[in-house]
């Protein structure tokens, strides 16, 4: 599948918030939101005009579609998905979204960033209930329990998990840093999710 190849900080810029896609670089003064937050291209610091209501709609989704790293297909069918569910659509999408493998890699501390937990899910690293996983969109359930397979778990990226290097861990998930699992103790609700984002906008942009 074709997957997005150009520089990930174009994608902060572009939709004006960081989304934390380049781990411990997103937390320094060399963030390229931070330095440069003008949106990319050579007219990228020309006036904007007045987005429409369409096109505030679209940036929302593209922001959601991006921190998550979902191409457009992907993140239409999780959004189909979220309003086949009982409950408010916006709300379940987002949910949908926590609830991926990569995702849950990446706040539960075992990747530095959702594109390095991606990989890491990719490349066979990460086990759910003790067996291999390697499809980042799979959906945990409550209880599942995610791991990291037991030849891989000497390398210096979860040594350093080991020695506490990690970040705040939401509510909804409790790990064990010295065997390096985290289990869904608890379904991700709105208020869990680590960004701004209005899911009604995204609702109204599938609806039109
Ligand atoms: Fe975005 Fe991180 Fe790049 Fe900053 S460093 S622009 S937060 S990806």
């Amino acid at each position: 599948m074709a997957r997005y190849t150009d520089s990930v900080c174009r994608m902060c810029r572009r939709e004006g918030t960081k989304l934390f896609l380049k781990g411990e670089k997103c937390f320094s003064s060399k963030c390229a939101q931070q330095s440069r937050p003008t949106p990319p291209g050579q007219h990228g610091q020309a006036r904007q005009r007045k987005a429409s209501e369409y096109g505030l709609q679209l940036r929302e989704k593209q922001k959601a579609r991006r921190a998550y790293g979902l191409m457009e297909g992907q993140f239409k069918r999780t959004f189909e998905r979220a309003a086949g569910m009982k409950g408010v659509t916006g709300e379940n999408l987002l949910q949908l979204l926590e609830l991926r493998l990569d995702n849950v890699v990446y706040r539960s501390g075992l990747a530095a960033s959702r594109p390095q937990a991606r990989q890491l899910v990719c490349h066979g690293l990460m086990t759910v209930n003790g067996k291999k996983v390697n499809i980042p969109s799979y959906t945990v359930k409550l209880g599942d329990v995610i791991g990291v397979r037991q030849s891989r778990r000497d390398i210096a990226l979860f040594k350093a998990v080991k020695e506490g290097v990690g970040r705040v861990i939401p509510k909804w998930l409790t790990t064990d840093t010295e065997n390096l699992t985290a289990t869904v103790s608890a379904l991700p609700q709105r208020e869990d999710v680590d960004m701004t984002l209005q899911e009604n906008m995204i609702v109204e942009f599938y609806s039109r």
